[in-house]
């Protein structure tokens, strides 16, 4: 029996479900092997297909006594070209493309439709359009107002249905698509524990969906527009947590720009104590083979580094050929790179930008405590994360116990960096909290007798950001 109670490291793992991980053999060896969160990809798929995956997972959950994260992770507006006559054609450099808003049009060498032609409105000559990825670049000639003539700068095979990426441009889109706003109904209504938002321009975007979410779940902006970056500040400070799409971001920004983007989203994120997950293509060559390659592990290591709380896995567990290898070897790069110096180095430069406040002077304190007296853990109570959220963000160098009565608040804070959380019973009083945290911390393998707790809470129970206790425990 895999022990699953204690997973020897700090860096989280996401894995993305899909088409070779839909079984309950499958997504149990994918939790097993060390997934702690799944994300269920509303690009793809239906909602049967994701409400089968999502029972599953929490079955999983009683089995193993184990809060588990689900991220519905929403397609977004996403701009999509339309059908070909013959399927597909060959974009040919230099030559005119035309995108049309006649969207029952079907393509051929001449001219597409488009998904959303209402973006013309905003697209003027010079502005240029990457097909599929980036792989093919047009640039807009002419603007006719129903169509756009463009010139090809670098052409290839086009497909139906492939995606068009403006970078450099705010698009009047509406950041929900009729689409997404089915899948986020469905994904509440199952109870998803976060819902992840793609292609986010603006904070206003953020503002809007969140009042659809209305607390249900928690928000997970996408950093995947270049223009979004720019109001970097304003979008951590509305979003619960944060997700380097590198994928997108990639495309729609130079690609040697990301590792740059990457440190600076991380950085701002972890100061201010968001969630930051870092995903695609970390161990892209394993979709088909069963061995990373070496910079791949070494891109896995720099992002535990930089002092990501997670790293995910996209196609690698959602459609690859060894997604269990896949989560191993990820598991297995994370707690090498966490054995390194360079990781406690990159701990001790945690931002000291503790406020002014009750909260963040206990919680500083509560890290040095733990480190002075070789605590065994530290235990936060929590009834809205709060409290366990600003201790992650001391990056101590012991465990964080995040205990609360909530399993929707336990589940959420599965994906920060070295917080094991735990449902617990509701807790009447301080007394009642230390009970619970030498219970907890004995049962889950945190700590054994002799050792020493470090407790941190907030009393009266239940207003977030009322962390005011300190308490020192023996365990026995
Ligand atoms: P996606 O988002 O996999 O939904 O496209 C991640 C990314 O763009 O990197
Ligand atoms: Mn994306």
């Amino acid at each position: 029996m895999v022990n699953i109670k204690k997973r020897e490291r700090a860096t989280k793992i996401v894995s993305t479900l899909g088409p070779t991980s839909t079984s309950p053999e499958m997504i149990s060896k994918l939790f097993e092997s060390g997934a702690d969160v799944f994300r269920l990809n509303f690009s793809h798929g239906t909602h049967e297909d994701h409400k089968t995956r999502y029972d599953i997972i929490r079955k999983l959950e009683i089995k193993y006594n184990r809060p588990i994260g689900i991220i519905a992770d929403l397609q977004g507006p996403k701009i999509r070209i339309g059908n070909f006559i013959n399927g597909k054609i060959d974009l040919i450099n230099g030559s005119l493309f035309i995108m049309d808003s006649d969207k029952k049009m079907e393509g051929d060498q001449r001219r597409v439709s488009i998904s959303n032609p209402e973006i013309f409105s905003s697209l003027q000559p010079g502005a240029e359009l990457l097909l599929d990825d980036g792989k093919m670049r047009l640039i807009v000639e002419k603007n006719n107002g129903t169509s756009i003539e463009t010139k090809v700068l670098v052409g290839g095979p086009l497909s139906n249905h492939k995606g068009i990426n403006i970078p450099g441009t705010i698009l009047p889109m509406s950041p929900l698509t009729q689409k997404d706003r089915l899948d986020l109904d469905f994904a509440l209504d199952i109870g998803v524990d976060w819902i992840a938002l793609s292609f986010v321009q603006h904070p206003k975007d953020i503002i809007e969906i969140s009042q659809l979410i209305d607390g249900k779940a928690g928000i997970l902006t996408k950093l995947e527009k270049p223009l979004a970056i720019e109001h970097l500040e304003k979008i951590i400070e509305l979003s619960d947590a944060l997700m380097i799409a590198r994928g997108d971001l990639g495309v729609e920004a130079p690609p040697e720009d990301v590792p740059g983007l990457q440190k600076k989203i991380i950085r701002k994120a972890r100061s201010e104590g968001k969630p930051v997950i870092v995903a695609t293509q970390m161990l892209e060559s394993m979709i088909s083979s069963p061995t990373p390659t070496r910079a791949e592990a070494s891109d896995v290591a720099t992002a535990v580094f930089d002092g990501a709380d997670a790293v995910m896995l996209s196609a690698e567990t959602a459609a690859g050929s060894f997604p269990v290898e896949a989560v191993s070897i990820m598991d297995r790069i994370i707690k090498s790179a966490e054995h390194d110096d360079h990781y406690k180095l990159m701990k001790l430069q945690v931002s000291d930008q503790s406020l002014e406040t009750d909260a963040d002077a206990i919680t500083a304190a509560a890290k040095q405590v733990a480190q002075t007296l070789n605590a065994a853990a530290i235990v936060t109570f929590t009834t809205t994360g709060s409290t366990t959220l600003r201790a992650a963000r001391e990056r101590p160098d012991v465990y964080i116990l995040g205990l609360t009565p909530d399993l929707k608040i336990a589940r959420r804070l599965v994906i920060v960096c070295g917080v094991h959380s735990v449902k617990t019973s509701y807790f009447q009083d301080f007394d009642d909290v230390v009970k619970n945290a030498i219970e907890v911390s004995k049962e889950e393998g945190f700590a054994i007798d002799g050792q020493r707790l470090v407790i941190t809470a907030g009393v009266p129970f239940g207003t977030p950001g009322s962390t005011n206790v300190l308490r020192i425990v023996n365990v026995n």
